[in-house]
């Protein structure tokens, strides 16, 4: 599994390479450090926490850069809206129709990734189960409120 997180003490972001003999994870720009305690990652090196923050709440997302996603889908609309405006309507139709069967094709190829409420670390590269969710708002925003407290108290 691979992780990306911001270093709480640098700000800095670090990819590192995690398995289940890992014991502590290490920040690639300063000295920070954070022991990996068992039971965190799972026989199949699934997390069952954020490692970077310990957070229990994880959700899980496409594994696709979101500005690939709409650039896809604006250069599909772009490309259709100037077929429409030469009246070749059936190819404006097509233009748009097969956009959206890339985005759909690289959105079904792309793997799953599991993201931090809390920190926003990412979790690649790893078959989530069905125990992960999506995206809650809900738990974003408890977390959010929990962040901001956290600043208040500072
Ligand atoms: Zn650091
Ligand atoms: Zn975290």
């Amino acid at each position: 599994m691979q992780l990306i997180f911001r270093c709480p003490r640098c700000q800095q972001t670090s990819r590192v390479e995690v398995s289940k003999s890992l014991e502590t994870l290490e920040c690639e720009s300063c000295d920070w450090s954070r022991a990996v305690q068992a039971g965190e990652l799972d026989d199949q090196e699934l997390p069952q926490r954020c490692l970077a923050c310990s957070c229990d709440d994880l959700w899980r997302q496409k594994d696709f850069p979101q500005k690939v996603g709409l650039l896809i889908v604006g250069l599909g609309i772009l490309l259709s809206t100037i077929a429409w405006a030469y009246f070749q309507i059936l190819l404006a139709i097509g233009i748009l129709m097969g956009f959206a069967l890339l985005d759909l094709a690289l959105f079904s190829l792309m793997s799953d990734v599991l993201v931090c409420y809390s920190c926003g670390a990412r979790h690649r590269h790893i078959d989530p189960d069905e125990r992960h969710l999506g995206f809650n708002l809900e738990t974003a925003e408890r977390h959010r409120q929990e962040a901001a407290r956290l600043a208040d108290t500072k």
